[in-house]
């Protein structure tokens, strides 16, 4: 049985520097492939190119559902080193948002850093009670202690990402892809929540799920298992995390 997934929970916009459409076209990208909802999650301000704070205090302008798909208010937030919180976007702001995602990237202050400093860092973020998926944490850049990690997002409830373009012989990560599943059939073992996402940098690739999915199928992830399978999974989840101030304001298409 092939699965068919309805909603994406990593997307970028123009906003993130290094990517190349809107949310409006992000939104009807989606709306023609089916999707009922897509999470917009720009990278956090410590990313070279990525927005200012303000960027996403002010998502709330963006209506919750554009062309009848559900759009979730997000960022891809880093874990740093060097802020209060541990992530490069204060606690009082990432309440706001609709959905919090963080994950490791080049130039964010772990470069240099050993796999137990790196790790450490890491796991401050997830234990942070308003994080709620970890992407693309087999990046072989940026090695992990894959056991401490997902125990870690397991406990707390972090939904851990198959992110397909870590899967995607052409994109940037594609030498990622023994590390993403190292990471993937861990994370499986243990017991952990799935999204399996586009990380679409531009629009005509949000929904694009094939790789990911396969490796689902290969690891026998069941379905239940797949908070992306569609909106109403992705909410009842969200919700009954935490409080979502903004999550129903603003639903006008
Ligand atoms: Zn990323
Ligand atoms: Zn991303």
């Amino acid at each position: 049985v092939t699965v068919r997934l309805l909603a994406d929970l990593h997307t970028h916009t123009v906003a993130s520097g290094h990517a190349y459409s809107t949310v409006t076209e992000l939104a009807g990208a989606a709306r023609d492939k089916g999707l009922e909802l897509i999470a917009v999650t720009d990278h956090g301000p410590a990313c070279p190119g990525a927005p200012h704070p303000w960027h996403f205090l002010n998502l709330k302008v963006v209506p919750s559902v554009l062309g009848g798909v559900r759009i979730l208010k997000g960022i891809e937030a880093n874990p740093v080193p060097d802020t209060a919180n541990g992530i490069d976007l204060d606690d009082a702001s990432l309440a706001k948002l609709d959905f919090v995602a963080v994950g490791m990237h080049p130039g964010t202050g772990w470069d240099d850093a050993g796999v137990d400093e790196r790790t450490d860092g890491l796991l401050r973020a997830l234990e942070n009670p308003l994080v709620d998926m970890l992407t693309h944490p087999g990046n072989p850049s940026f090695p992990l202690d894959i056991a401490r990690v997902v125990e870690a997002a397991v406990r707390h409830g972090v939904i851990v990402e198959l992110n397909n373009g870590s899967f995607e012989p052409s994109m940037s990560r594609s030498r990622s892809t023994s590390g993403e599943l190292e990471f993937a059939r861990a994370a499986v073992e243990a017991g952990a929540l799935v999204a399996i996402t586009s990380d679409a940098h531009y629009h005509a690739h949000v929904g694009r799920f094939e790789r990911a999915i396969a490796i689902a199928e290969e690891l026998g992830i069941p379905e239940e298992r797949i908070v992306s399978r569609d909106a109403a999974s992705v909410l009842a989840h969200l919700r009954a995390r935490r409080e979502r101030p903004r999550l129903d304001l603003g639903g006008v298409a």
